[in-house]
C-alpha cells in the first residue's frame, strides 16, 4: 500500500530534559512522523521530519468539529538498553474502529506499526532509562479542510509524536481517590464512547473540575441513559474483585476498549480468577464497598498501567474500599504487566516486540 518512509533530520537536536522524575507529557522528542491524506490519492508522502508547528488555516475542520482521533502506547527500555513496544498492532486496530466512527479514512495497521519502530529507533535516545519511565507514544489523526460545512473531511493529516514520560507513581503504587458523577455524562450507546477522539475528552473537563474542588483525582463515569451502571474512569476501564471474583463494565459502544484491560483480563483468566463481564450498578458497588464483599477496586490504562482506587465519593458520601490501600490481586496484577512489559517477566503471550538494541 505505501511507499517507504522519508527521513529528513533535523539540524538542532535539542537538550534532553534532566529532571527525575520526569513529568507526563511535557516534553517531546527531535522528530515526528507524518503523512498526508488526500480523497482518490489516499494516504501519502510518508515521512519522519524534524519536530515542529502546523500551519493550518483557520477554518480548518478540526478546529470547529473536532473531526479527529488518536491513540497512546509507550516504549520501554529494559535494564540491557534494548527498547520494546507493548502490542502496539491493537492500538492501530483501535484507531481503525474509531476512524470508521468519525468517517476518517483508515490506515493500514502493519505500516503504522513499521512507523513507530522507525521513528522510536531514530529517537532512542529519548527512552528514558529512569525506574518506570518510558518514551509516550501519540499517533494522531486530524481533518484538515479548509471550510466550515458540516462534512466529511476530504484531506487529513497522520502524525506521531514521542514525550519521555515519567513513572505515573514516582514513589510506587499509590491508592487514588475517585469521584463517581451523576450529573454530566461521557458517552452513550451510538455515541463515540468507544473512540479515542478528541470530543469525548472535551466534554469531560468539566467533571473532572468539579471532582478536583472535592479532593478527588479522577472521575467515575456512570452510563449516559439510566445514570446506574459503572462505565469506566477518565483515561481508565475499572475493575473490581467482588467475593472473589473480577467484575468488569461489559463493552457496549459507550466505554473505551482499553488494551491493558484485555491484557489484564487474560491474565486473569490464565490465574484462574472467574471473570465476569457484565452491568453492575452504582447500588452494588456503595453495597459490596461498605458490606466488606469488595475486596479491591483499581482502574487499567496504558498510563498509570493498574491504578488502584483507595476511596469512592457518591452524592455527598466518601466510602473506602478494602482498607483504603492497595489490594493484593492489584499489586500483583501491575508486578506481572509491568514485568511482561520491562522484561523481566516470561512474555508468553507474544505481546512485546524489541525495536531496536
Ligand atoms: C485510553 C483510554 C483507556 C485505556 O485504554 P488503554 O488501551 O488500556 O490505554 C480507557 N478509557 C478511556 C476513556 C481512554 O481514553
Amino acid at each position: 500500500m505505501m511507499e517507504k518512509i522519508r527521513v529528513e533530520l533535523t539540524k538542532n537536536p535539542k537538550e534532553k530534559p534532566h529532571l527525575d522524575p520526569l513529568p507526563f507529557g511535557k516534553f517531546f522528542s527531535d522528530h515526528m512522523f507524518l503523512m498526508n491524506y488526500t480523497a482518490g490519492q489516499g494516504w501519502h508522502d510518508a515521512r519522519i521530519v524534524p519536530y515542529g508547528p502546523f500551519t493550518l488555516d483557520p477554518s480548518c475542520m478540526v478546529f470547529h468539529y473536532a473531526q479527529e482521533i488518536f491513540e497512546g502506547l509507550k516504549a520501554y527500555r529494559r535494564a540491557d538498553g534494548s527498547i520494546w513496544l507493548f502490542r502496539p498492532e491493537e492500538n492501530f486496530k483501535r484507531m481503525n474502529n474509531s476512524a470508521v466512527r468519525m468517517s476518517i479514512p483508515e490506515i493500514d495497521v502493519d505500516f503504522c506499526v513499521d512507523a513507530v519502530r522507525q521513528l522510536v529507533a531514530l529517537e532512542k535516545d529519548w527512552v528514558p532509562d529512569q525506574k518506570g519511565a518510558s518514551l509516550y507514544i501519540r499517533p494522531f489523526i486530524i481533518a484538515t479542510d479548509c471550510t466550515v460545512g458540516v462534512h466529511a473531511s476530504k484531506t487529513y493529516i497522520f502524525c506521531i509524536i514521542l514525550s519521555p514520560s515519567g513513572n505515573y507513581y514516582p514513589e510506587g503504587l499509590d491508592p487514588v481517590h475517585i469521584a463517581i458523577e451523576d450529573e454530566d455524562v461521557r458517552a452513550v450507546r451510538g455515541g463515540t464512547g468507544f473512540t479515542k477522539c478528541g470530543g469525548n475528552y472535551a466534554g469531560s473537563i468539566r467533571a473532572s473540575e468539579r471532582a478536583e474542588k472535592l479532593g478527588y483525582s479522577q472521575v467515575l463515569w456512570l452510563d449516559g441513559v439510566h445514570r446506574k451502571y459503572i462505565e469506566e474512569v477518565g483515561s481508565m476501564n475499572i475493575m473490581f474483585k467482588i467475593d472473589g471474583k473480577i467484575v468488569t463494565p461489559m463493552l457496549q459502544g459507550s466505554v473505551l476498549p482499553g488494551i491493558t484491560r484485555k491484557s489484564i483480563l487474560e491474565v486473569a483468566r490464565d490465574w484462574g480468577y472467574p471473570v465476569e463481564e457484565r452491568l453492575i450498578s452504582v447500588d452494588e458497588v456503595l453495597e459490596t464497598a461498605a458490606n466488606g464483599h469488595m475486596e479491591e477496586m483499581w482502574g487499567t490504562g496504558t498510563a498509570a498501567v493498574v491504578s488502584p482506587v483507595g476511596h469512592i465519593y457518591y452524592e455527598g458520601r466518601d466510602l473506602p474500599i478494602g482498607d483504603g490501600g492497595i489490594g493484593e490481586l492489584t499489586q500483583r496484577f501491575y508486578d506481572e504487566l509491568t514485568g511482561i512489559q520491562w522484561g523481566t517477566r516470561p512474555d508468553a503471550r507474544g505481546w512485546t516486540q524489541k525495536v531496536c538494541d
